[in-house]
């Protein structure tokens, strides 16, 4: 599981994050949802300690991590962003081994390892190709490969689909919805509503550094409480 307790973030006077809390339990899929500046990519960025809570605690399997070295953490919290930043003069395969090689210590272990992990996203046939020649669906779904090379337990994907083209959407959130299914821990901020509703087990409404409502998608989605949510789901559904 993955869990946020009473989460405070400000940068100067911007109470970015104002008293975050949630559990996402082991092998479930958490979407988090909100308008733009409500703090969700800090959120995510707080959970694998690319940024630093002013107070709240950040917990995995039921134990804080804050005092964890962050390198060791972000091998066990895997996280994808928008713009996907493959290393453009290396193969496929040699930005899944980057890491497995530098952070694991892997050497042969390594090619295999990841020739695994890019069948696992439908790309093993691009191995020796350069990001450079595949879509942006595929470049997206190689760096899915290459955060699951390092064996993480949670996955965090912030708008991995947004940078991409309407066509190439559906297969990284094909492929992030066969993670959900295998069992993976997913902590996802998403504009993709049917993805949300159809693959989260619980949905959460960020707005102004809180979250203000979460539960099931049903319930999120068919009956929010709040007039900011139903404000927010008219403009994007
Ligand atoms: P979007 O949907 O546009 O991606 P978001 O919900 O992900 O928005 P955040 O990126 O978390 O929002 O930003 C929340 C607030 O924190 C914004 O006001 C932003 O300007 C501020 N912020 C984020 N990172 C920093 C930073 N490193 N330094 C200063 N302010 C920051
Ligand atoms: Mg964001």
């Amino acid at each position: 599981s993955v869990a946020l307790n009473d989460v405070h973030l400000a940068f100067g006077s911007n109470k970015v994050l104002r008293g975050i809390s949630f559990e996402v339990p082991a092998a479930t899929t958490a979407c988090l949802i909100g308008p733009s500046g409500s703090g969700k990519s800090t959120t995510l960025r707080i959970v694998n300690r690319l940024a630093e809570p002013d107070s709240g605690d950040v917990l995995l399997d039921g134990r804080s991590v804050l005092s964890d070295n962050p390198d060791k953490l972000r091998q066990r919290v895997g996280m994808v962003f928008q713009h996907f930043n493959l290393f453009p003069h290396k193969t496929v395969r040699e930005n899944v081994t980057l890491g497995l090689i530098k952070l694991k210590g892997l050497k042969d272990e390594a090619n295999e390892r990841a020739l695994l992990e890019l069948d696992r996203v439908g790309l093993a046939h691009k191995a020796d190709a350069r990001p450079v020649s595949l879509s942006g669906g595929q470049q997206q779904r190689v760096a899915i490969a290459r955060a699951l090379a390092m064996d993480p337990e949670v996955m965090l994907f912030d708008e991995a689909t947004s940078a991409l083209d309407p066509e190439l959407v559906k297969g990284v959130l094909g492929t992030i919805t066969e993670l959900a299914d295998s069992g993976m821990t997913l902590v996802v901020v998403t504009h993709e509503m049917g993805f949300a509703r159809s693959v989260a087990e619980q949905v959460m409404f960020m707005d102004e550094g809180r979250i203000i409502e979460s539960g099931q998608p049903d319930q999120v989605f068919e009956d929010p409480k709040s007039d900011r949510l139903r404000h927010f789901l008219s403009q994007v559904l």
